[in-house]
């Protein structure tokens, strides 16, 4: 099973006025330069911000899918 991260979107803070935007994976990878819709500021993500995102991202997956995979017999009384 292959889970398409560019189409997840993750949120990324404003760092003049703090507002969220959830942006595509996709599109931070291509053009990391967003603009926000609040206070019409230009900022990137910070450099390794994305990389970390990915990181724990795909570490969550494999615990996910190790867990899907493990069979269900650990049932507590
Ligand atoms: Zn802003």
């Amino acid at each position: 099973m292959k889970i398409d991260l560019d189409a997840e979107r993750i949120p990324v803070s404003c760092p003049y006025c703090g507002m969220q935007h959830f942006e595509r994976i996709g599109i931070l990878r291509h053009a990391p330069g967003l603009v926000c819709v609040a206070c019409l500021e230009t900022f990137r993500m910070q450099p390794g911000q994305l990389d970390f995102i990915l990181e724990s991202a795909h570490r969550s997956m494999d615990d996910l899918s190790m867990r899907l995979g493990s069979p269900l017999g650990t049932r507590s009384r």
